[in-house]
């Protein structure tokens, strides 16, 4: 059997952990989830027993137990895969088991063969390579690339069993304990439906109260480009790219960033680009579905001006 961490928000799983789900059951044996803390309805999945952790220290995420959990469980059912979202926090868990077990960790995969050994596709270079590896040892630790493997629903019932893991002091040591609303009204930029995103065209800090404008009557979440985080204008967890965030967004409007191929990594699950860019050659304007040339100082509250009006 597969093992997969499901990941939650109020019990509803993130697209992330279904795409996990939708790659785990391509090594065509049973696939069982855990969830930490609450259970979700996962049976359109193809999941045939949801394992639920609960425990009272597991009011907030902390990675080690989570790590322990999934090691228990995983050990305990002889699981031949362990398999997480590739988000931050599924990242995160299995890293931390791959360094409690020393098994060999794949993490954005995109593919998977279940051998033995188990074989996996995965993205290397910001999505520029495909990489084929061999993993050996007695659980394959992988994480799915998120917004690349479509969610393919399979409809199965699925028991659920609680159970109340046992947690050391050391397991608790780091978890989060304090939770800091963002900026940009809260959307979060993974499952965002429309993205407005600045790049070092935007000139400066203040110049994303345009940026943040424009989001905030769209409904939108605020993405930046490295040179953005870099000059301080933005905080990292804004960051589109190789090195920040993988966006997924039915629109993904972007102002004043050139498109440089680790800023376009994070763009690969956008449906649609809207390139507002001075330069008409520039990469992400060749890569838009929508361009329009000129300066967003103008071009992006005209937009927000219209936007008012029409409603
Ligand atoms: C290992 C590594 C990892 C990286 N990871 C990331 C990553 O995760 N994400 C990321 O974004 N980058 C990443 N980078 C950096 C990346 O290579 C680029 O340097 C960065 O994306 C450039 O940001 P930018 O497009 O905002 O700036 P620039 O490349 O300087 O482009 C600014 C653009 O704004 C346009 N412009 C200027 N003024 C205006 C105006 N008034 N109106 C309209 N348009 C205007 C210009 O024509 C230009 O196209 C990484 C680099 C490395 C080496």
């Amino acid at each position: 059997m597969v093992l997969v961490l499901v990941e939650h928000s109020e019990a509803n799983p993130t697209d992330p952990s279904l795409q996990a789900l939708t790659l785990a059951r391509s090594f065509g044996q049973p696939v069982h989830a855990l969830l930490v803390g609450a259970a979700a309805d996962l049976s359109e999945h193809g999941v045939s027993v949801t394992h639920v952790a609960e425990h009272v220290a597991l009011g907030s995420f902390a990675p080690d137990a989570w790590a322990a959990i999934l090691g228990e469980v995983a050990g305990r059912l002889s699981a031949s895969a362990v398999i997480a979202a590739g988000t931050e926090r599924g990242n995160e868990v299995i890293a931390r088991l791959a360094a409690r077990t020393g098994l060999p960790f794949a993490a954005n995969c995109i593919a998977v063969s279940p051998g033995p050994p188990v074989t996996v596709t995965r993205l290397r270079w910001g999505g520029s390579l495909l990489e084929e590896a061999r993993l050996h040892g007695s659980h394959a630790l992988i994480t799915v690339a998120p917004h690349v493997v479509p969610v393919e629903p399979s409809p199965m019932p699925a028991d659920i069993e609680r159970f109340t893991p046992d947690l050391s002091d050391e397991d608790l040591l780091v978890r989060v304990v304090e939770h800091v609303a963002a900026l940009g009204g809260g959307v979060s930029l993974t499952e965002a439906k429309v993205v407005v995103s600045g790049g070092r065209g935007v000139g400066s800090k203040e110049g994303f109260a345009m940026i943040e404008e424009l989001a905030g009557l769209l409904g939108a979440a605020v993405g930046c480009s490295r040179a953005v985080t870099s000059a301080g204008w933005r905080p990292h967890t804004d960051q589109v790219g190789q090195t920040g965030t993988k966006v997924a967004p039915e629109v993904y409007i972007a102002c004043g960033i050139s498109g440089a191929t680790q800023h376009m990594a994070g763009l690969k699950g956008a449906k649609r680009i809207l390139a507002i860019n001075t330069d008409p050659e520039a990469p992400m304007m060749l890569n838009a579905d929508y361009a329009v040339v000129g300066d967003l100082k103008e071009i992006v509250p005209a937009i927000s001006a219209e936007i008012r009006k029409s409603r």
